[in-house]
Parts: C-alpha cells; sequence; structure tokens
C-alpha cells in the first residue's frame, strides 16, 4: 500500500490511528503469539505499548538459539532534558542488553549539528553531563556498551559515504518528503550508524525506537538489501512504542504547549500540577462518576500508571477495575499518580548522580 503520509523524524508528529501507520509502511502488530516467544518480556511489550516491528521473530530465533545480535541506541543531544519517550527506549533496550552480544549508544553529535544548528562542542557537553548519566540511570548497563559520538567514528562516516551511492534524490523524498543536504547527510549517517556494528560481523541487530524514527529504519532496511553482496549485512529489525500522549489529551507531547508534556528531571510541584490539570476520563461529577464509572481507555493519567508509573500487571487492572465501577475518582488517581511521579524523579535524580560519575570513566570508540 503507498504511504498516504510521511512520518518526519525532525518534526511532531500526531499519530491519529496506529493501525493505519501499520498498515502503510508494512510494519508488523505486536501479537500475543509474538509476547509469548519473548522471555520475561518487559512492561511496555507486555501492555503493547510496544505496538509493532519489522523482522523481531530474527531476534527471538536468535535469542531462543542463543546466537549473536546486536543492540543499538541513539541520541541526538539537542534539548537539555530527556522526555518520557527516551525513558521507553531505554526500556526496551535494556530488555534487549540482556541477551544481545553487543550493545551500542552513539550520540548523534553530527546530526545535533547539521539538522538542529547545535554545535559539536555544546552537544558533546549536554551528552556528557546529562543524556548518556540520564541513560544510564534510566537502567542501560554501562558495562556492556560501546559508546561513540558520530563525529570520532570514521567507520560510519565511510559507511555512510559508500552508503550514499545507491540512494537517490527521489527516494530520500519519498520517505522523508522535503530534505536538505544537512538532513540528508544526517539520514545517511543514521544509516551508517545502524548498519555499523555489522562491519566487524554481519549478524541480526534490534533498533527499539519511537514510531517517528522509521524513516531511518526502512531506508536502513533497503540499504543493507542493496549491499548484501559486498558487506553481507542482514536488514536491521526494529521494535516501535506508542507515544506517551499530551497531558491535555492529545496524541504526543509538544514542546510548544509546555504543560503537556513532562520532562525528565521536572520539579515535583510542577509535576503534580500538570498531573492535576491533565485529561481524564472522569464524569462531571464526582457524584456521576460514583454512579456510572469512569473511562479509563482515554484517560490520560490512566496511560502514565500504565506506560510508566504502575509495575505490577494485577495492580493496574485493579485500577481499571475501581474506575470503571465507580469505586474510585480522578481524585485519588492523581493524588496517586503525583506521588508515584515524585518519587521516580527522585530517584531518578540520585541515581543520575552516581551515572555522572560512571560516565567520567567511560571510553569512547574511534576508528
Ligand atoms: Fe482516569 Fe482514575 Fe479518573 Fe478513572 S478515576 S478516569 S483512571 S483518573
Amino acid at each position: 500500500m503507498e504511504p498516504e503520509f510521511l512520518i518526519d523524524p525532525w518534526g511532531a508528529v500526531l499519530v491519529e490511528d496506529y493501525r493505519k501507520i501499520i498498515e502503510c509502511f508494512g510494519l508488523k502488530p505486536f501479537t500475543d503469539e509474538l509476547l509469548r516467544m519473548m522471555p520475561e518480556p518487559n512492561r511496555l511489550m507486555r501492555r503493547k505499548v510496544v505496538f509493532c516491528h519489522r523482522d523481531l521473530e530474527v531476534i527471538l530465533n536468535a535469542i531462543r538459539g542463543g546466537r549473536p545480535f546486536y543492540a543499538l541506541t541513539g541520541i541526538v543531544p539537542s534539548a537539555e532534558k530527556i522526555h518520557f519517550g527516551n525513558k521507553m527506549v531505554v526500556e526496551n533496550m535494556a530488555y534487549f542488553q540482556r541477551y544481545a552480544s553487543r550493545v551500542y549508544m552513539l550520540v548523534a553529535d553530527i546530526e545535533a549539528a547539521t539538522v538542529r544548528g547545535i554545535s559539536l562542542r555544546e552537544a558533546r557537553r549536554r551528552a556528557m553531563e546529562f543524556h548518556i548519566p540520564a541513560y544510564i540511570a534510566l537502567g542501560l548497563n554501562p558495562e556492556k556498551v560501546t559508546f561513540y559520538f558520530q563525529s570520532e567514528n570514521k567507520s560510519v562516516m565511510r559507511l555512510a559515504h559508500i552508503l550514499s551511492a545507491k540512494v537517490t534524490l527521489s527516494e530520500f523524498r519519498a520517505i522523508y518528503g522535503e530534505v536538505t543536504p544537512g538532513k540528508m547527510v544526517a539520514a545517511l549517517l543514521d544509516v551508517g550508524d545502524i548498519l555499523y556494528p555489522q562491519l566487524e560481523e554481519p549478524m541480526p541487530g534490534v533498533i527499539p525506537v519511537g514510531i517517528d524514527q522509521d524513516p531511518h529504519i526502512r531506508l536502513a532496511r533497503d540499504l543493507a538489501r542493496r549491499f548484501r553482496k559486498e558487506y553481507g549485512f542482514i536488514p536491521p529489525a526494529s521494535v516501535y512504542h506508542k507515544y506517551t500522549p499530551s497531558l491535555d489529551g492529545r496524541l504526543k507531547m509538544s514542546k510548544s504547549r509546555p504543560g503537556s508534556y513532562i520532562e525528565i528531571p521536572e520539579p515535583p510541584e510542577s509535576v503534580e500540577k500538570k498531573i492535576w490539570d491533565a485529561f481524564t476520563g472522569g464524569r462531571p461529577t464526582a457524584e456521576e462518576q460514583r454512579e456510572l464509572g469512569g473511562k479509563p481507555e482515554i484517560c490520560v493519567v490512566f496511560e502514565l500508571f500504565k506506560q510508566h508509573l504502575i509495575e505490577d500487571d494485577g495492580e493496574l487492572d485493579r485500577i481499571y477495575d475501581a474506575c470503571k465501577s465507580g469505586e474510585i475518582i480522578c481524585g485519588d488517581c492523581k493524588t496517586m499518580a503525583s506521588e508515584l511521579m515524585k518519587r521516580f524523579m527522585e530517584e531518578f535524580e540520585e541515581r543520575l548522580e552516581e551515572a555522572r560519575e560512571i560516565a567520567k570513566t567511560l571510553e569512547f570508540a574511534v576508528e
């Protein structure tokens, strides 16, 4: 099926219909069958917040057969803080890290410079002082990770140049829409990053991302096939998580509406205010809600419980049922969500301090 719309990895997309995305871009839904194949799936997988994939079966077969594969993630240090979408990427990386033979985390400093206008020096500062420590604080185990900066990895740059020989301008336009030269360079470097681990030895790889990054995955898979003869590349697999919805009930948190999203880290008072202002599935009055019950399926506070704040599936089910039956009302949930979010932020800040010390000792691959 021809895509009816484009996904822009550098812009803010609103995903209105995840099923349509799956159909349009030839993704595969994350099914119960797949879930049963996974050893100890994480919270995001169990609850289908991870909603689709490309070739995940290849990775699961590698896990079951004890065969090597790699997992890779990158950060673009264009902002001073991160958001809950980054947290989901880290959680999925931490899952695959348990089984992967090699794990990579790169800092896309060239992309930050060419697309976002952040100098290499500033990108490095942000990455070292915050982004890398934040990923470690959120669960990435640095002991089993190869870290590198795009600007220092000559193998990636060489590979990006070589890959450029088999892609055309019209393909760029078909995948990304209107592209600038800077965006083309960034896209080729991203693909270079994704395939770089296979230069040493071709093997399956998995890239956990938000759906907005799928254009890079598509280009990487196409180019992996075109360069199979020369390099033996295997098209990388990917898993995609849904967005954390905007607190005002829209589909994605947006920088242009600061009240619509929670950053990591953020002071508890401001988080609490945002949660109390959040869109819920509650009724106009407490009396009505006690009588008719709420609608957790459209409730942003419930979504925060589901995606981030409540680990225990039984507890989440109990909240769902208590909401439906009118046993609890929105004030109860907001009090609980504020408390859990406060605890999360405090624990994050504590772990961040330790992770900053670890980050100072890391070695970065320069090739
Ligand atoms: Fe959401 Fe809780 Fe209100 Fe139900 S009671 S709509 S889960 S905030």
